[in-house]
């Protein structure tokens, strides 16, 4: 079969979700694979490098549609390339089913088949496809990065001859993927690292990473917040009241900080309120990695970075992983590359579908002219 990659049409999309070294490893499976004649380029991979994988290039989206059995890509589909769908084509992309009903609907009227690589089980046999994981690890890490590239000292406190710079305090909120890569990244840059989670079973992590885990002084402690599956669920008022006072009371301490507070499927929490914005130092720098879903902060405005009156940057940018596309289109791929293997157990170039394995199911989204989103809890862990 033919797996096809074409050229990303949403505006600021930089990523590709084929590169030259997943291209060989798809062909291993059996596929030919094919790409729209500079799809990679924005990320850093030019079409030689795709011929000398063995990938043949195609001059336009319409011919590479029209060729490819398998189209795999990062943003999902637009309304024509969905109405472009065809009768047992398969598509594997980020999708957002939830916010994304009617293309999912035209998908499956059409007979093709979706795998919604954001809807990939967090299990632990499914991590190497996880692709949401991937993504967040890389919008953690370059959070820290943009923060350092809007704050005016540096991370590390250091002893010089024009005299003593004390290092700079960072906090952390939310200590998931995106938060553990920024716990990291600014901890290995030198700064003094605070991380502040619901899930008390993180503290360890965040510990041995070198940062200091937040307590409330709060009779449940952050039990309140746990719940299965690696994810958060609502906290109660009396818990949100201690958090948001443990938070009042850090923020004139600190230059910067970075939320990445998530409840799936709601609006992000409101955390870093404008009351704590407006005590913080003049120079201090938020990012704001829930900005797509409203933000952690009310004053975020989304895709953009506002300076407030007292000198306070917020980044609301939510495209963090495009900025970084030559790595995020790497990871990307390779996530795809995993889903194929696991689609293809013959290696025989051909497609075997199988509903009843746990990560594909939870993944297809339309198959066989049904939407089959959402999908029932997995089996397996
Ligand atoms: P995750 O589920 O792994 O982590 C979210 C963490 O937030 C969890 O540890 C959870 O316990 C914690 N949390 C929930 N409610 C909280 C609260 N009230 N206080 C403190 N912590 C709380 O999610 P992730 O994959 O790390 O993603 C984090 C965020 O980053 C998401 O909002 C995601 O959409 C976003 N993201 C942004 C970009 C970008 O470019 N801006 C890119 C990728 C991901």
């Amino acid at each position: 079969m033919k797996i096809g990659t074409p050229k990303e049409l949403a505006a600021g999309e930089n990523r590709v979700a084929m590169t030259p070294d997943s291209a060989g490893q798809l062909q291993k499976l059996g596929y030919e694979c094919l790409l729209e004649r500079g799809a990679g380029v924005k990320a850093g991979f030019a079409d030689s490098a795709y011929e000398a994988a063995g990938v043949t290039l195609v001059d336009d989206a319409q011919a590479l549609w029209a060729q490819a059995e398998i189209v795999a890509k990062v943003q999902p589909p637009t309304d024509e390339e969905a109405a472009g769908l065809r009768e047992g084509q398969l598509l594997i992309s980020f999708f957002w089913p939830a916010a994304n009903e009617a293309l999912m609907k035209e998908a499956a009227d059409k007979g093709a088949s979706v795998i919604a690589m954001d809807m990939v089980p967090r299990i632990s046999r499914a991590q190497k496809m996880d692709a949401l994981s991937s993504m967040a690890n890389i919008a953690g890490y370059r959070a820290v990065i943009e923060a350092g590239n809007n704050f005016g000292r540096f991370f590390t406190g250091q002893v010089t001859a024009a005299g003593k710079v004390p290092p700079a305090k960072v906090l952390i909120v939310g200590a998931g993927v995106a938060g553990l890569a920024a716990i990291g990244t600014a901890t290995s840059l030198g700064a003094i690292t605070y991380a502040f989670d619901v899930r008390p079973e993180v503290a360890e992590q965040v510990e041995s990473m070198g940062a200091e885990f937040v307590y409330l002084d709060f009779e449940e402690e952050q039990a309140d917040g746990s719940s299965s599956g690696g994810y958060a669920s609502v906290s109660s008022p009396e818990f949100r009241e201690a958090q948001l006072a443990k938070f009042r009371e850090l923020a004139p301490e600190m230059d910067i900080v970075i939320t990445t507070a998530l409840i799936p499927n709601r609006e992000a929490p409101e955390l870093w309120t404008p009351d704590m914005v407006e005590s913080m130092k003049r120079g201090s720098v938020i990012i704001d990695l829930a900005a797509e879903r409203g933000g952690n902060c009310k004053l975020t405005v989304k895709d953009e970075k506002i300076v407030t009156d007292n000198g306070v940057t917020i980044v609301g940018y939510t495209d963090f992983p495009s900025r970084m596309a030559t790595q995020s289109s790497s990871l990307y791929a390779t996530n795809i590359r995993h889903m194929m293997t696991d689609l293809t157990p013959e290696k025989n170039g051909t497609v075997d579908h199988n509903m009843e394995d746990d990560v594909i199911r939870g993944a297809t989204i339309a198959h066989k002219h049904d939407v089959t989103w959402p999908p029932p809890p997995p089996k397996t862990k």
